[in-house]
């Protein structure tokens, strides 16, 4: 929470207020929608989503004469109506391990991710046990093990093609006998073959079933929010193959495209536990509702 500040949606936030001008007023008419309708569809907010906010922004509006000011006041008020239920941390149970499975396509930033989560478990005081789950990728588990060693947290492996059920096994059997707080799962995201992928995930999902039956805890999905619409698609398809049970955006930082998140609210309804805000260890923060609805709309 304390990090609410660094909260951003790629814009830089505009809070200067035009004093010395007269402020232009307009009045709120059908052209005006369609051009606001056209600035959120710009931010990948999609058509639907994109309409309604407009809509509600206008009701019993219409005609009135607004400032820009104002409209964007009125814009990301309605934003944040949709935002603020979803805006969830991460639940954390009394269980241990608490097992948080991560989930999502390459790139997406699930490496990334879970090194800056470990790293905020750790300085919340909590023990920390890292499965490298995507077993294939080499690469991927060496990428896994620097952020291990930034977050100070070991990562078990597996040699190239174990099957990464069996590394997962292992996983638990370690994180349960150390009295571990928390494992957290990489997985492999290869949607190529998506047979292979479902096959993989729940396997992965029935053996830590076998070791704890309320296991996971936490299901995350990772979502790259310069991939626009497509992240929609993303949360289609891992909704099918895995129980979804929250999100984190990554890479809000480098895009003006962060109005997916809304067409995701408004669509899916999944918590969304955390944003990427940049590269480094300390860039995840809770996502703020109404920090992110200024920087979208303004
Ligand atoms: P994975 O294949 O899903 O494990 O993805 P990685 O964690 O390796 O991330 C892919 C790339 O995205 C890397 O270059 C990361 O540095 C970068 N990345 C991840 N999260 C963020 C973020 O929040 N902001 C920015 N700017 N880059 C990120």
């Amino acid at each position: 929470k304390a990090d609410a500040g660094k909260a951003e949606a790629g814009k830089p936030e505009s809070g200067k207020a035009a004093s010395a001008q007269p402020t232009l007023r307009r009045a709120l008419d059908d052209d005006m929608l369609e051009r606001l309708e056209e600035l959120l569809i710009a931010s990948d907010m999609g058509v639907d989503t994109a309409l309604r906010v407009t809509a509600n922004m206008a009701e019993g509006r219409m005609g009135q004469r607004l400032s820009t000011g104002e409209i964007k006041t009125l814009l990301a008020r309605e934003v944040t109506r949709i935002m603020e239920p979803v805006a969830r941390p991460m639940p954390l149970y009394p269980k241990k391990p608490q097992v948080v499975l991560v989930v999502g396509v390459n790139g997406s930033g699930k490496t990334t991710t879970i090194g800056k989560l470990a790293s905020q478990f750790r300085a919340a005081g909590k023990s920390v046990i890292i499965a490298a789950g995507d077993t294939f990728r080499a690469a991927a588990v060496e990428q896994l093990e620097v952020w291990g060693q930034r977050a100070g947290v070991p990562v078990l492996k597996a040699g190239a093609g174990t099957d990464p059920a069996s590394l997962v096994f292992d996983a638990m059997t370690r994180a349960e006998a150390e009295g571990v707080d928390l494992l957290m799962i990489d997985t492999a995201g290869r949607l190529q073959n998506r047979a292979d992928l479902m096959e993989e995930l729940s396997k992965i999902v029935r053996v830590i079933r076998k070791k704890d039956p309320s296991a996971p805890h936490n299901t995350l999905l990772v979502l790259d929010a310069t991939t626009g619409q497509n992240a929609l698609s993303q949360v289609e398809t891992f909704r099918k193959l895995a129980d979804v049970s929250g999100l984190v955006m990554t890479k809000l930082d480098g895009t003006a495209k962060g109005g997916v998140l809304v067409a995701l609210a408004d669509k899916f309804g999944l918590p969304i536990h955390a944003i990427g805000v940049g590269e480094q260890i300390d860039d995840l923060s809770p996502f703020d509702p109404e920090d992110f609805a200024r920087a979208l709309t303004g």
